[in-house]
């Protein structure tokens, strides 16, 4: 045991081999002495339970593999094959090649930004995004902020602030990661007064708790879970109505800025923005990077004496968006007014595509892959918090692993640690690759990546 632990070679020693050196003066010395260590301590982890100490050579090896991989510049593209079109953890939408041009304008070089070049003067970083966002949703006016949990956050703190918000017990909820209603208003300085019951709320609810403290109704949309049976929320417009007869204004999170029909797909209709507008909600607050399919934003519509409200909040400032991500929700929102969007925007492109497109694509796959994988059908989801249990029909390569003597789990991390690394799903033993959500730019790519990964 003891000599176990003899038999490994110093930090120095490791550190003196040629290659390692030559790493220490390519990247940081310091980095590469971290690595070494990191490594050394691993491997006494593995002789304290029972393993052999690793020969210097093995140690090189996987210092010299390490350092590779830190060198790599992240993030590093993915090939999502997982069929989920909004994977948060995949980064969300993917840009369409207007929206990523525009971004590398505003990145090069400088920018009509804050400057009105027919006369010289400022100008409003707001002004020509507001008109677009106004113009798609039908809104008098609208302001744009870094996501959407800062535009309910703000929406809240400029409206409400020192004074109550009516709220749905059923809509007090989380929604993802450190978003959570009764915490966001907390933080806004409002107060919560909740009312009804968690499965049914009535407009009345909301009209019997409204006093002289009151400051707004808010609607929550249950975008990422669904409550299912007996159950009841009122229409937004019913709460317009008591709101416009008490004096209260409505706000509404979205969640999803949903800006085309989802149930033209055969998926629940996923309330959109400019029926919102429409219903004569004070404020309506909906993501950039879900439905839009565009960059992370928080975009608020409404009428303008609310939204101007918003706009001189002092945390409007501390939220503020960035040009590169104003410059794709520009370009993005262009797309909608041009009619285009199912044709340019990838994330609609991809909830549009026919099921036997989907099959077509992986027949060809399944071709140039040979026995070991075949096309099944299956289902692929919206993901990202958005439209909860709807799936869209597909067909996915199912990969028998078994067939190259390795397991699901082995296959998949292949595919992660490829250098054009995909992410698939497993289910019953078997990698699943949805093509739905896999560009076809990188259809090449995920195939080399699929023959080495079954050969290895
Ligand atoms: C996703 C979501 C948010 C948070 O939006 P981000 O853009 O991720 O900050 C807030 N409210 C609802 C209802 C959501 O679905």
């Amino acid at each position: 045991m003891t000599s176990a632990y003899r038999l490994l070679p110093s930090v120095e020693q490791i550190l003196s081999d040629e290659r390692i050196s030559a790493l220490a003066d390519e990247h940081s010395r310091q980095a590469i002495t971290d690595i070494v260590r990191q490594r050394l301590t691993n491997a006494r982890g593995d002789i304290a339970a029972g393993g052999d100490a690793p020969q210097a050579h093995e140690i090189i090896a996987d210092v010299v593999a390490r350092a590779e991989v830190m060198a790599l510049p992240w993030p590093r593209h993915v090939i999502n094959a997982t069929g989920v079109v909004l994977h948060t953890n995949l980064g969300r939408a993917p840009l369409s090649d207007d929206a990523q041009n525009a971004m590398l304008r505003a990145a090069q070089g400088y920018s009509d930004l804050e400057l009105d070049l027919d006369t010289g003067r400022r100008g409003s970083r707001q002004a020509h995004i507001s008109n677009l966002v106004a113009r798609v949703t039908g809104a008098e006016a609208a302001l744009v902020v870094n996501n959407n949990a800062s535009a309910v956050m703000l929406g809240l703190a400029a409206i409400a602030s020192g004074k109550e918000v009516i709220v749905s017990r059923g809509e007090a909820v989380e929604i993802g990661g450190g978003f959570r209603v009764p915490d966001v208003l907390r933080q806004s300085g409002a107060t919560l007064v909740e009312v009804g019951t968690t499965n049914r709320t009535y407009a009345r609810d909301y009209e019997a708790a409204i006093t002289e403290h009151t400051g707004a109704l808010l609607a929550v949309h249950a975008s990422n879970f669904r409550v299912t049976g007996f159950t009841h929320t009122p229409e937004i417009r019913d709460l317009v109505e008591i709101g416009a007869r008490r004096g209260v204004p409505v706000l509404y999170d979205l969640g999803s800025g949903c800006l085309l029909d989802s149930a033209q797909f055969g998926m629940m209709h996923e309330p959109m923005p400019q029926e919102s507008v429409n219903a004569g909600v004070g404020l309506s607050f909906f993501s950039g990077d879900k439905l839009l399919g565009g960059p992370q934003a928080g975009i608020i519509v409404g009428t303008k004496n609310l939204v101007d409200l918003v706009a001189q909040h002092p945390l409007a400032r501390a939220m503020r968006i960035d040009k590169l991500s104003m410059a794709a929700l520009g370009a993005t929102i262009e797309h909608y007014i041009r009619g285009e969007a199912l044709d340019k925007i990838p994330i609609w492109r991809m909830i549009a595509m026919p099921p036997d497109t989907v099959k077509q694509r992986v027949m060809n796959w399944a071709n140039n892959v040979g026995p070991h994988a075949s096309a099944a059908q299956s289902k692929s989801t919206i993901g990202g918090g958005s439209l909860p249990g709807e799936t869209l029909s597909t067909w996915v390569l199912s990969i028998d692993c078994s067939s190259v003597e390795s397991s699901a789990e082995t296959v998949a991390k292949r595919l992660r640690d490829a250098d054009s690394a995909v992410l698939g799903r497993i289910e019953d033993g078997r990698v699943l690759l949805d093509a739905r959500t896999v560009l076809p730019e990188e259809e090449d790519a995920l195939l080399a990546t699929l023959q080495t990964a079954l050969q290895a």
